[in-house]
């Protein structure tokens, strides 16, 4: 333990530099698969992880940003070990809410500050940092991806899955793409929610008419569509939506108080839903209109909008399938037309959520390693969002144990103006993934 707390402690001045180097490049995948800083991203995640001593090479797919793949062959019998995280960003958002440029990365306070630092950039660095104080001679064998499509949804998964079945093939696989609890408590992310989504378009009238003239008999489309978007909850704010399933809640919850500071909740508004927060957040679906398309205030005229679109967002609990879920959405909402609209629903994606197996040597090697490195039990948590990924490795290796860590926590803003990294943290996790893989290799 002291050895390799030495060995991560010598070797962190370099991960945070790799941090900050990864972090001043902008992978937005949301801008194209083939960008410069796509590019440039995925050359240095190569970089990196051959200065770290493994071979590497780019597995690639039509259409896809690669997927940098690394790997330090084991004795054979070995376990074989897969570490994952992706290389690629969200948008920067509104530039105006940043203290500083979110692609100038900025350390203040004990913190890197700027987009990816810790979604999921810490991620790799965390590996990197847990692959350079690996005894040379542990038997174990690693591989690591480093995808570049996360924050898309990992579109192409299923075509990597089907191209390199062998490489992404691993008894352990640890995605380092999730939040610990707070500052000075780590977790283990034991749950994801899953995500369905689906366009609703509501017609009213074959064109737009004067509003002065039909106004007060004839209903507008942008009228209608509100009403139905409104059925989506009951009055308490609980999903409305009949035949969804829930999960248990977690050990753990969330003070209002912290929840409110975290997201920003404007005074006065309250939360909605019942029971547990951790329980709404993590194990009960939850439905968001993410955007709707009509006319824009500046083109305003006084006219009954003939028709309006909006995207619908489902959060799936663990357990729910997501094709029982879009049917249940696609039903309700076909099913509250107000005033007979012309509804039409077109189904949007579809991802699992995911309930870990407790109990395996990689969650005891890890629930060990967070222990040691932080000085107290790791808090067993759920994640609201869901990671793709996830859902396709644990369908194709289902004999595979799968871990979420991760190194951000809720202070790190991530997805939103001036993401950070607390380094202390980012510290803490690369000393105990590397007790964690020396666990699973035997050497306690
Ligand atoms: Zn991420």
């Amino acid at each position: 333990m002291s050895a390799l707390s030495e060995a991560i402690d010598a070797g962190f001045p370099a991960v945070v530099a790799d941090l900050v180097s990864l972090a001043r490049i902008p992978s937005v995948s949301a801008e194209g698969h083939d960008t410069p800083g796509m590019r440039a991203a995925a050359d240095h995640v190569a970089n990196l992880l051959a200065g770290a001593g493994l071979s590497v090479r780019l597995l690639e797919a039509p259409e896809a940003p690669p997927i940098v793949f690394a790997e330090r062959p084991g004795p054979t019998g070995a376990p074989v070990v897969l570490l994952y995280a992706h290389y690629d960003v969200q948008p920067a958002g509104d530039l105006a809410s940043w203290s500083t440029p979110p692609f100038e990365p900025t350390e203040r306070n004990g913190r890197v500050y700027g987009r990816g630092a810790s979604d999921d950039k810490a991620g790799l660095a965390t590996h990197l940092g847990a692959l350079r104080a690996l005894p040379a001679d542990l038997p174990l064998h690693i591989k690591v991806i480093v995808e570049g499509e996360e924050e898309l949804g990992s579109p192409h998964v299923a075509a990597f899955l089907a191209r390199y079945p062998e490489e992404l093939r691993a008894d352990v696989i640890v995605v380092a793409d999730s939040e610990h609890w707070r500052v000075g408590t780590p977790a283990l992310t034991t749950s994801l929610r899953g995500l369905v989504d689906c366009t609703v378009e509501v017609r009213t009238l074959r064109n737009g008419v004067h509003s002065g003239q039909f106004g007060g008999a004839i209903p507008d489309a942008l009228s209608a569509l509100a009403r139905l978007l409104a059925t989506l909850h009951d009055d308490a704010g609980r999903v409305a939506i009949a035949g969804l399933v829930s999960a248990a809640a977690p050990d753990v919850d969330l003070s209002e108080a912290d929840l409110r500071s975290s997201a920003g909740v404007i005074d006065g508004v309250s939360l909605i839903g019942e029971g547990p927060l951790a329980a709404r957040l993590w194990r009960e679906p939850a439905v968001s209109i993410l955007a709707i398309d009509a006319p824009r205030l500046s083109e305003a005229i006084n006219q009954l909008v003939p028709v309006a679109t909006a995207k619908v967002s489902l959060r799936l609990a663990p357990g729910q399938a997501p094709a029982l879920a879009m049917d249940a959405l696609v039903a309700h909402l076909e099913g509250h037309a107000p005033w007979g609209a012309q509804v039409t629903v077109t189904r949007g994606s579809s991802s699992e959520p995911f309930m870990m197996a407790a109990g395996g040597p990689a969650y005891e090697a890890f629930r060990a390693g967070l222990h040691e490195a932080w000085g107290t039990e790791p808090a067993e948590i759920g994640v609201g969002g869901s990671i793709p990924l996830v859902a396709e490795l644990s369908r194709a290796y289902p004999s595979a144990e799968i871990l979420l860590t991760g190194v951000g926590e809720p202070t790190s803003a991530i997805h939103g103006p001036n993401e950070s990294q607390d380094l202390g943290e980012l510290r803490r996790a690369c000393l105990a993934e590397v007790i964690a893989l020396s666990r699973l290799a035997g050497r306690a």
